[in-house]
Formats: structure tokens, C-alpha cells, sequence
């Protein structure tokens, strides 16, 4: 197991990567995907702090962890002599045909509505945006269109979903002190509730051992996944129970786990120098 999660990382190419980018500077080229997000997010800093010898000297490259179906991608791209480089904005805001859910309903409406800058697939970046007039009974409308580079469409009701997922998440502030609560619905729910009980005795425990009880106890996925998290963790066999649990809730609330974003562009600054304290109890 914990060999099998190593052998990602390990296979990255970052001189290919690298090369790869820096021949097509200002385009975001993806390095490699990996299976928890605090690797990929571990990557992404190391690539902006030029930790990894590939993409120095440091600032050369920007880079980016994000979601990807099957895990967490890192996007990189050369900056290095590219003057009036646009910042990698965190959200878009577009412009969709809305045909409502209502059956047999066959009129449209544009709706704008905020979105992810990036594929939902792959983490790539969306876009660019173009605008689409057209008429609808009479009615003239535009709405935004855009290709994404990786190859991913965007459907328009699939984007409307996200959206509207988007709200129902601002509605949930992530709190300084975060507290141990399941999410209502989600898939860890209870796993999390749990957890919450065992820390009332037991603040110090660690996510190695309540994996153990939560395995026993017959959650074995939340088990699976809080060990996964502890190995990719930086403080590893440190891990606290804590730290697993605001990690199921971030998942729960389908948001990485740490992600330091600043409005508009990437927390680069954030990232300096702070590899060996990523990660909980902040
Ligand atoms: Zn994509």
C-alpha cells in the first residue's frame, strides 16, 4: 500500500516536464497527476520555490494542484521572459442558457453565474471566453462560449450544477478554528461524527489510530482514506485524528484540503519556504 502510493510521485518526469514548459512559455502544460492532494499541492510549492532543481531558479515557473478525476493534477507554466503575464484567475464568470429543470418547460434564460477557472476533469485551464449571440423566439441573447485546451467540454447544465454548488458552499465559512462536525449528506458524515466523540476523550489521538477504530467499526473507506492522507501528510505518523477529520469534511464539502487561494491569482507568496509546515493544525 504505502509502496504503491510512492511509485507516483517517483514516476514524475520533472527535466520532460519542465522542457516540455519551457519551450511554450506562458502556457500551462500539466506535470503529472497524483493520488492525494497534499502531494500534488507539495509539488506545485516546490515547483514554484524551485526545490525541484527542473524549474529553477526559483519564479521561473508557476504552478497549480488541482482536481482531477483521478486525483490531483499539477499545471505548470514557464513565466520567464513573458512580460504582462495574465494571473491565473481562481473563478470565472460566464454566461449560460438556462433551460430550466422543468419538464416540457422549452424557453431559455442566460444566466451568469461563477465558476471554477479550471476543468473539472483535469484541472486544466478553462477558456477563453467568447460571446455567442443569438435569437430565441424572437429574442435576442448572448451567452459565453469557450474550447478548453485540455480537450474537456463544458457542458452548459453541467456548468449550471457546479454553479449553483458553488453558492450552496459559499454558505459555509471555513472558520479559523474549524470545528469537528460531519457535513450534512456527505459521504463521511458519520465517520466524522465519530471522531468528533473519540477527540472529546482523547484530543491528542492520532489518525493512524482512529483509522484503526473506524476501520473496526466498519468504515473502511474513511479508515482508507484517512491513511492516505497521514502518509502524504508531511507530518505523517504525526497526524492528528483532527487533522483527518477536517480532511473527510473538506472532502465531503468537495473542496481540497488546505488550499491557500488568494482572490485573483495563486498565493505564491504563502508558499515560500513553507513545504515542512503544510498540511493540519494550523
Ligand atoms: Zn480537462
Amino acid at each position: 500500500m504505502k509502496n504503491n502510493r510512492r511509485v507516483i510521485p517517483a514516476m514524475t518526469n520533472h527535466t520532460a516536464a519542465a522542457e516540455k514548459a519551457r519551450l511554450a512559455p506562458g502556457v500551462w502544460t500539466m506535470v503529472s497527476v497524483y493520488r492525494g492532494f497534499q502531494s500534488g499541492d507539495s509539488v506545485a510549492r516546490g515547483i514554484r520555490a524551485g526545490r525541484v532543481s527542473a524549474y529553477r531558479p526559483a519564479g521561473t515557473f508557476e504552478a497549480y494542484p488541482a482536481m482531477h478525476d483521478d486525483g490531483t493534477a499539477v499545471w505548470a507554466r514557464c513565466v520567464d521572459g513573458v512580460p504582462d503575464i495574465t494571473p491565473m484567475p481562481q473563478t470565472l464568470t460566464v454566461r449560460v442558457p438556462n433551460y430550466g429543470t422543468q419538464r416540457g418547460y422549452e424557453g431559455v434564460r442566460i444566466t451568469t453565474v461563477e465558476i471554477s477557472s479550471k476543468c473539472q476533469r483535469c484541472g486544466g485551464p478553462r477558456g477563453p471566453l467568447t460571446a455567442h449571440h443569438f435569437v430565441k423566439d424572437g429574442t435576442p441573447l448572448v451567452c459565453d462560449r469557450w474550447v478548453n485546451d485540455c480537450g474537456h467540454p463544458d457542458e452548459y447544465s453541467i456548468v449550471l450544477t457546479e454553479a449553483q454548488r458553488r453558492v450552496d458552499l459559499a454558505g459555509v465559512p471555513r472558520p479559523k478554528d474549524p470545528q469537528v462536525k460531519g457535513v450534512e449528506g456527505g459521504q463521511f458524515t458519520v465517520p466524522v461524527d465519530f471522531i468528533a466523540l473519540a477527540l472529546k476523550t482523547k484530543p491528542w489521538m492520532r489518525a493512524r489510530a482512529v483509522a484503526k477504530l473506524l476501520e473496526d467499526l466498519g468504515h473502511r473507506q474513511a479508515a482508507e482514506v484517512i491513511r492516505t492522507f497521514a502518509e502524504s501528510n508531511v507530518t505523517g505518523y504525526q497526524t492528528s485524528a483532527k487533522a483527518a477529520a477536517l480532511y473527510l469534511i473538506e472532502r465531503d464539502m468537495g473542496r481540497p484540503a488546505n488550499a491557500t487561494w488568494v482572490d485573483g491569482r495563486i498565493g505564491y507568496e504563502a508558499d515560500a519556504d513553507t513545504s515542512t509546515t503544510t498540511g493540519d493544525e494550523k
